[in-house]
């Protein structure tokens, strides 16, 4: 990581960037003797509810011929489990078409759904039919602009090097157009955030939706904006680190504010649903019921099991904070676990 390392000074998303693309393309994160654990990891019903939502969702919407997506499928765990399931209700997709950069994990993910198409961006994606895109916790990694107020103004953040370290400065030009109206007016200090590589991936997915049909689900920790509040953070073997302390080894994420990501994808011709919270939308699909089964077919590991559906679904766990943002094509019908469309 030495060209951060040795960094002019530069945009806290210029350096999220850097750092995380290092960072991912270098190992495989995920997991106990990694830096975090992701919901698919904890259990295997989070991926098989999202394979009984696109299963529910395909058969309504006349059992077209379609492609499962997934962007940032880390070790392609979540894709195992979805697929599984989806195959038990015939939803058998054309093909498994995964957007990764990263090469350490690209091989994880062939290894748990051989035949896989790989992709760098969502553009190259295949036109031919509709597309399932699933993305979890893959937004929070994309890197987001920070905006901090100064008596003279909204300035842009910078990462600057200062003798070993790197640390936030306020840049020197005004940034007051960045900022969102209802936010202008607040307290010297306070940080705006936003994202704009997230919203233009999202974009590109609603466009794909309104042309060729299909839907998508977002997951990740996050909130209805807009919201002031300084939300980077850094995780290392599970623990809180600086987010400006090594760059590019340390797992770089930020909350994700889904109410431009659903504007966009709206103006962009999609339907957006939510977000609803993690917890609600799972025992919507009936993540309870599944607990039951699995326990019955393995009654030693009942706690265990009913430990993972807890940290899934927990109003203090994941439940809560992680929310669940749904898109459909103009054409296809509503999707399970939502409330209806506002604009119906
Ligand atoms: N969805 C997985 C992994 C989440 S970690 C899970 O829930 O377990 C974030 C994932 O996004 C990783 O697979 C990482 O390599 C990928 N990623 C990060 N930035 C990316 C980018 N710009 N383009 C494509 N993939 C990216």
């Amino acid at each position: 990581m030495e060209e951060i390392a040795a960094a002019r000074k530069r945009t806290v998303a210029d350096y999220m960037a850097a750092a995380n693309a290092y960072y991912y393309a270098t190992r495989d994160p995920l997991g106990a003797a990694g830096d975090f654990t992701t919901a698919p990891e904890i259990s295997q019903m989070f991926g098989e509810m999202i394979g009984i939502w696109i299963a529910d969702l395909w058969s309504r919407a006349g059992k077209p011929p379609f492609y499962y997506v997934e962007l940032g499928p880390g070790r392609g765990t979540l894709a195992a489990d979805a697929l599984r399931v989806m195959a038990r209700f015939g939803a058998k997709p054309l093909g498994v078409q995964l957007v990764e950069t990263s090469p350490a994990l690209r091989a994880a993910q062939l290894a748990r759904v051989p035949g896989a198409r790989h992709h760098d961006e969502v553009d190259s994606l295949p036109d031919d039919a509709p597309l399932i895109i699933v993305a979890n916790e893959f937004f929070d990694a994309l890197p987001i602009h920070q905006y901090v107020a100064t008596e003279e103004g909204w300035r842009e953040r910078m990462v600057e090097r200062q003798g070993e370290s790197l640390v936030p400065v306020a840049g020197e030009v005004s940034a007051d157009d960045a900022i969102p109206a209802p936010l202008r007016a607040s307290a010297p200090g306070t940080i705006v955030e936003t994202a704009p590589v997230s919203a233009a991936i999202m974009q590109r997915c609603a466009f794909r939706l309104a042309r060729q049909g299909g839907a998508m689900l977002a997951i990740d920790y996050g909130y209805s904006g807009p919201a002031a509040g300084d939300s980077l953070q850094a995780v290392k073997a599970h623990r809180f680190a600086d987010p400006f302390a090594d760059p590019g080894e340390v797992d770089l994420t930020a909350h994700v504010d889904f109410t431009p990501l659903a504007e966009v994808a709206r103006a962009a011709g999609a339907r957006p649903f939510g977000p609803v919270e993690q917890g609600e939308w799972l025992r919507a699909m009936g993540i309870d019921a599944r607990l039951v089964s699995l326990s019955a077919a393995a009654p030693d590991r009942a706690d265990e099991l009913a430990g993972q559906r807890d940290r899934l679904t927990g109003a203090n766990a994941m439940g809560r904070l992680f929310k669940a943002l749904a898109l459909t094509a103009p054409d296809w019908p509503a999707p399970a676990g939502f409330p209806p469309d506002r604009k119906d």
